[in-house]
């Protein structure tokens, strides 16, 4: 079965005629969302906490901005936009107290409504549009013409036009265009966490580091250990992205994909995939989300220790004084949880 897809012409943007949109929170996605809307004549306002620096660039980039509550007393549809950790925290202070009748209440994942710790009351919609991409490139795709596809879903209901309302907004927010699926928080929660874990960002960071071990262990060079296993990543990857896994087979070469045949499942075998059935068990029945609630209720101890364990891997230190000297790839270090643009080695600045 495929699942439908919605394009422009599946949203009404009439559903948000004369209704303020105010968007809690000015980072990744905040700005985006922000910035398209209000170019699609969407009437946008940001909602920021007083002492805010996200305040003077809000206001720069031409955005009605007021402190959280009034922006919420003052919308008909309320986005929130705050890290995923810090939104239960913002709900109960300055959103949940100013919720009335008929608004609609948005999130960009489902989390905190899966996981109940978020529980709106029962005359205000809830929905959700959960754009499938970073958000400086749902601003930029956007401003050329494009959009990132999203999932959107209605959690409840209660005006009888939260879901017309959900898909303006995914049009406004330029996603229609690529096109929207429909889901539930369950489902886009789930398989959220799930692709994080296993592929995107667990499994990909695991993979490479253990084969960049497995090179440097055997005496081979690191710096070549690292073009092989790192650097040539991002070559596979657009391969994938533009043509799936025949276009990548397509271009490499028979000694490549024969390789690929049959050391791949060798690799990522069945205890992999029982491991990763287990992962997914643990999402589904809340005790991922109950471990990492508790650890940030907790003072983020465990997590403070993982990142210092894996920061100054031999993999990121022999990467950083590559990448310097590659300036294409536009190189960036991340020094004390700020990313920077990276030295160089010296003939360009
Ligand atoms: P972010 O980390 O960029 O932070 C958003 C903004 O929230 C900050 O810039 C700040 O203005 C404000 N903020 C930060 N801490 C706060 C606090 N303690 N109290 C109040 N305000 C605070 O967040 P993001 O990555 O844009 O994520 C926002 C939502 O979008 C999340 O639900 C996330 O899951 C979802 N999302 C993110 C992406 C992504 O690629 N970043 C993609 C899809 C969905
Ligand atoms: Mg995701």
């Amino acid at each position: 079965m495929t699942a439908r897809m919605y394009y422009d012409n599946d949203a009404d943007p009439s559903a948000l005629q004369g209704q303020t949109v105010a968007i809690i929170g000015y980072g990744s996605q905040g700005h985006a969302h922000a910035l398209n809307l209000h170019e699609s004549g969407v009437d946008v306002v940001v909602g920021l906490a007083p002492g805010s620096k996200s305040r003077p660039l809000a206001e720069e980039a031409g955005l009605r901005v007021t402190d959280t509550a009034d922006a919420v007393s003052s919308a008909d549809v309320v986005m929130i936009l705050v890290p995923d950790t810090a939104q239960k925290d913002v709900y109960d202070r300055e959103i949940g107290p100013n919720l009335r009748d008929g608004q609609l209440l948005m999130f960009a994942h489902g989390f905190n409504i899966h996981f109940g710790r978020i529980d709106p009351p029962g005359n205000v919609d809830v929905g959700m549009v959960a754009p499938k991409g970073p958000g400086h490139l749902l601003r930029s795709v956007y401003q050329a013409g494009g959009g990132v596809p999203a999932l959107f879903a209605v959690f409840r209901d209660a005006s009888g036009t939260a879901r017309d309302r959900v898909l303006a907004y995914a049009r406004a927010l330029g996603c229609t265009r690529a096109g929207v699926l429909e889901t539930s928080f369950a489902e886009e929660t789930e398989t959220d966490l799930f692709g994080e874990q296993s592929v995107l960002c667990g499994g990909t960071a695991a993979l490479v580091k253990m084969a960049f071990e497995t090179l440097v262990e055997s005496g081979y060079q690191p710096e070549l250990a690292y073009f092989e296993t790192m650097h040539e990543l991002k070559l596979i990857v657009d391969l994938l992205y533009r043509g799936g896994l025949n276009f990548m087979r397509f271009s490499v070469s028979d000694t490549a994909e024969y390789g690929d045949y049959v050391s791949g499942p060798r690799i990522i075998d069945d205890h992999v995939r029982r491991t990763m059935k287990q992962v997914l068990a643990e999402i589904q029945d809340g005790s991922f989300a109950r471990r990492w609630i508790e650890e940030n209720e907790s003072g983020r101890k465990e997590f403070e220790r993982l990142r210092a364990q894996d920061r100054d891997h031999q993999i990121e230190q022999v990467g950083a004084a590559l990448r310097a000297q590659m300036q294409f790839l536009n190189p960036v270090t991340v020094v004390a949880g700020q990313a920077q643009a990276a030295a160089t080695g010296g003939s360009r600045s």
